[in-house]
């Protein structure tokens, strides 16, 4: 029997709600998460809680916006001409991609006033207690080429 520890490929049903209870996401609804154990691929609660579980076995694990997406910062609201969205149909709570110089952020419509939108580019989880409910459903050890490449190979993981 394969407990997790260093190294393990980890397969993990999820539920991840919010401190109001509410549901985030899921693995049903965006499939397992599948990473090595000890590659920081998740976040750091994750793998605490996790460690040395087996198949089968289920864990509730909190983890405080500061270990998670870090406090919702206002300074992160900003307002840009509606003109920068020439072309795409906005609505408040729509989510972009923007590209910047330190690589793509999500960008959320927070208000669309007659020639200026507001928007947020706090992480959606942001400043929220993210509880999650998880449950191991395989382990195995890594292939010598996935610790290689520090991510996981195959179903769920990258294929190349
Ligand atoms: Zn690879």
């Amino acid at each position: 029997m394969l407990n997790i520890t260093k190294n393990t490929v980890v397969t993990l049903d999820f539920q991840l709600k919010n401190d109001q209870g509410e549901l985030i996401d899921s693995s049903a609804q965006t499939g397992p998460m599948v990473y090595i154990q000890g590659t920081e691929d998740v976040l750091q609660g994750i793998e605490d809680a996790v460690e040395g579980l087996t198949v089968l076995d289920k864990v509730d694990v909190t983890i405080n916006p500061e270990d998670a997406y870090g406090q919702y910062e206002s300074e992160s609201l900003s307002t840009v001409p509606k003109s920068a969205f020439d072309g795409i149909e906005i609505e408040v709570g729509m989510q972009l991609q923007e590209e910047t110089s330190d690589g793509p952020i999500l960008v959320t419509i927070k208000e669309i006033n007659e020639d200026q939108v507001m928007v947020d580019t706090n992480h959606p989880l942001a400043g929220q207690k993210l509880m999650f409910s998880l449950q191991v459903t395989s382990l195995r050890d890594a292939t010598a080429d996935e610790l290689a490449h520090g991510h996981v190979h195959g179903p769920h993981g990258h294929e190349h």
